[in-house]
């Protein structure tokens, strides 16, 4: 089952990053659409403008052939995100070397930049700086050629000014983004402690009832897929017997404790699979995925007997909690409401025949 659930989800993050990789393609198209315009007004030659494409298809297509063959997750960083920023500077750099113009050489620049702020999704500032130093140094081994082979192309006294535009350009958006990368992280962190605060009970910190819904209907999707198994999903609703007399007697605090310390006790017998939740005051609800009728009656029965056999030293000597459980199966096709309905029903029935007892609802 949890198996089932991680690939999902592993097939889900796969996806957001074909969907990233996408959206690096869109950034990388406007510098293809200006390497064909330098071609076409003659400021490049024809053969390495095609080497170029050649290049920039075989990286793209090699990243997304690592994403869809699942490659990419043996990496130490699957998102691959320096990699796929850092991978097109190469080609650039070496189309650059042919650019007759040095001005038309900043438009590879920019370009750069743009992959740069991809880095704000994973990197980290170090990693954004390392990045940014790479594009520079890049650059700077472009301008060493230069300055070897074909000194006409170049002049000193703009691409000193260019450099140093292009260094400032870069830190500053390393630092902007990561940032912006650390502020995600701090979101990302903050909504996973929100959910897990929105999903518990505070008293007995128990999943509470939001969160039993979200897991019933989880596992009705679950006994849906496989309605061909004898195997179904059973529900046990269980209510503490005269809780407002004990409330009434030995005060309010006493009656949070001893809630508390059913909680804490059932959870210890709860068998790995099963699931326990407040659903709300002295009610509580136990799931049990693939269960028969029969297995759930002996849960409940666990349950009873370990409740009743449960010593307070909140309450006087001898004095026990009792409680009641109402037990249905779910019948697939039906809403889960009409299930918690059942197990309510048999619940009202253990209670009118005196408490302390199981109603199974068949
Ligand atoms: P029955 O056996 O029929 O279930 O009787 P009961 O007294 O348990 O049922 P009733 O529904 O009349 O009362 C439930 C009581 O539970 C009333 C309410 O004050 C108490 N209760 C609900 N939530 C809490 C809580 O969080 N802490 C405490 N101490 N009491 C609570
Ligand atoms: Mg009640
Ligand atoms: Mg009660």
């Amino acid at each position: 089952m949890a198996q089932q659930e991680s690939v999902d989800s592993i097939a889900k993050i796969q996806h957001l990053r074909l969907q990233r990789m996408s959206w690096g393609l869109g950034a990388q198209f406007s510098t293809w659409l200006v390497t064909a315009g330098l071609f076409l007004f003659g400021m490049v030659p024809g053969l390495p403008t095609a080497i170029y494409f050649c290049l920039m298809l075989v990286i793209n297509l090699g990243f997304a052939l690592l994403i869809k063959t699942n490659i990419n997750l043996r990496f130490k960083d699957p998102s691959m995100t320096a990699v796929q920023i850092v991978a097109p500077i190469w080609p650039a750099v070496y189309l650059m070397f042919f650019v007759v113009d040095p001005q038309a050489r900043t438009v590879f620049l920019m370009s750069a930049i743009s992959g740069l702020m991809f880095g704000s999704f994973v990197l980290t500032r170090r990693g954004m700086l390392a990045v940014g130093a790479f594009i520079l140094t890049s650059y700077l081994v472009l301008l060493t050629a230069l300055h070897l082979f074909a000194p006409d192309r170049m002049n000193w006294r703009v691409e000193l000014i260019i450099v140093f535009t292009y260094a400032s350009v870069l830190l500053t958006v390393a630092y902007l983004g990561s940032y912006i990368a650390s502020i995600r992280n701090k979101l990302r962190e903050k909504n996973t402690q929100l959910a897990e605060l929105a999903a518990r009970d505070p008293l007995t910190q128990l999943p509470n009832r939001r969160s039993l819904m979200d897991q019933l209907s989880q596992e009705v999707a679950r006994v849906e897929r496989r309605s061909a198994e004898e195997l179904g999903l059973c529900v046990s609703m269980l209510d503490v017997d005269h809780f407002k007399r004990v409330n009434d007697t030995w005060g309010h605090d006493t009656g949070d404790a001893i809630l508390c310390r059913i909680s804490e006790e059932l959870r210890k017998i709860m068998r790995q699979g099963d699931f326990l939740g407040r659903f709300g005051g002295e009610e509580f609800i136990v799931i049990l995925p693939e269960s028969t009728l029969g297995a759930a009656q002996r849960t409940a029965e666990r349950i009873q007997e370990c409740v009743a056999n449960l010593h307070f030293p909140e309450l006087p000597d001898g004095e026990r909690i009792t409680v009641s459980q109402g037990v249905t199966i779910y019948r697939p096709g039906e809403r889960i409401e009409a299930t918690l309905k059942r197990a309510d029903e048999a619940l009202y029935v253990a209670k009118e025949n005196g408490r302390n007892r199981i109603v199974v609802s068949q």
